[in-house]
């Protein structure tokens, strides 16, 4: 049984002393093995990971390595287990932890950061300078799960009681596990200024991401919020999910569409979420003078941008990276607040062991999956009807 020295458990939630997890091995290799259940330190807990979300950022992962940096490195046969959108049951307490409670339900943000580095005493913990410094002699603290540490494609992860977001009874698994998701455009927002009630917002793509920032730019009272994308599926969620106008960019300039849905005034912000490779140019192109674009997505080649634009139209842009600042609990707070319904997002749950068939409904969009959840504790073998 699982009884480390200093970590307090319940006998309620007994907890074994091995786990199934998944370890990535070659590029796109994923085995499932038996892992030791590893053990909170201070300020951490151990969560039973109920369900855990699939991201496109793990399947960038599993193919190419980056953004994951483990022992310094690519992540690739290293033991490494990835997934990093889940959520679950407080299971063991580290030493001194008594900000949550075994049995407590919980959603995960990603990074843990060091703590002491210039950004994240600023609250910029995505941002952190010693991102990845966790190993050996170069311990700095530094955390993110399913990126430098292993994650969520398992049944126990040890999480810093800072990437913890407490949820309610009243948010399914599969819900809470869009929390984290939902904090990246809450982020994205925030960055951009935050007060953007009754300014005008292009979201570019209709990814999770783009979607949940369509749903946040409305709950925050943006106006009108326009949602552009190829699919006019996904663009209907968008518009289930608050956007004011949806422009298919197959049948219409996107920046002639914008244009004129703004009376030629163009937008105040831009979250740009699809990672075309002429998106930046774009985006500058829908914003007004002076106005803002943050960048959630990014092309994989070199894209030329039309600086001199920018430079005379005062245009700013943003870089982010996943959701700092604690834009997780206010995601969440909405979330439980039910000022826009997430689970318009997820569209299939497959069991822990069936993980690589889920990875490929993520990843070749098999029968419009958009967010596919994996459960440690779901029938085994078929897929279960979305909410
Ligand atoms: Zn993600
Ligand atoms: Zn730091």
């Amino acid at each position: 049984m699982y009884a480390p020295a200093g970590v307090k458990t319940h006998a309620d939630f007994p907890v074994p002393a091995t786990m199934k997890a998944w370890v990535l091995g070659d590029p796109d290799e994923l085995t499932l093995v038996d892992k030791p259940v590893p053990v909170p330190r201070r300020a951490e807990v151990l969560v039973r990971i109920d369900a855990v979300a699939i991201c496109a950022t793990d399947l960038e992962i599993m193919h190419y390595g980056s953004p994951a940096l483990i022992q310094g490195g690519p992540p690739f046969n290293k033991n490494f287990t990835p997934g990093h959108e889940y959520m679950g049951t407080v299971a063991a307490l580290g030493p001194g932890v008594d900000e949550y409670a075994i049995g407590q339900r919980v959603t995960v943000e990603i990074h843990a950061g060091c703590g002491q580095c210039k950004r994240c005493r600023e609250g910029m913990y995505t941002a952190c300078h010693n991102y990845g410094l966790n190993y050996g002699d170069v311990d700095k603290g530094h955390r993110a799960n399913g990126f430098t540490t292993d994650g969520g494609f398992c049944e126990y992860q040890v999480n810093n009681i800072n990437t913890l977001v407490a949820i309610p009874d009243t948010m399914s698994d599969e819900e809470a596990t869009l929390v984290v998701t939902a904090g990246t455009a809450m982020y994205g927002l925030t960055e951009l200024g935050g007060l953007v009630a009754g300014e005008a917002v292009a979201v570019l793509g209709p990814g999770p991401i783009g979607l949940l920032g369509v749903a946040v730019a409305k709950a925050l009272g943006a106006s009108p919020v326009i949602l552009t994308g190829t699919r006019d599926n996904r663009l209907q969620i968008g518009r289930e999910l608050g956007a004011d106008h949806v422009v298919n960019v197959r049948k219409e300039n996107a920046v002639e569409a914008v244009r004129r849905i703004t009376g030629g005034k163009g937008v105040d912000y831009v979250l740009e979420c699809s990672g075309a490779a002429d998106a930046v140019n774009e985006a500058g192109r829908m914003v007004n003078r002076g106005g803002r674009i943050c960048l959630a997505a990014f092309p994989h080649e070199q894209v030329p941008v039309d600086v001199a634009h920018l430079v005379r139209n005062n245009i700013y842009l943003y870089g982010i990276r996943g959701e700092g600042k604690s834009a997780t609990h206010r995601a969440e707070a909405f979330m439980s607040q039910k000022r826009f319904d997430a689970r318009r997002i997820h569209t299939h749950t497959f069991a822990l062991a069936d993980l690589p068939t889920a990875i490929r409904y993520a990843r070749e969009r098999i029968d419009d999956a958009i967010k596919v959840v994996v459960k440690a504790r779901a029938a085994a073998a078929h897929k279960v009807a979305a909410e």
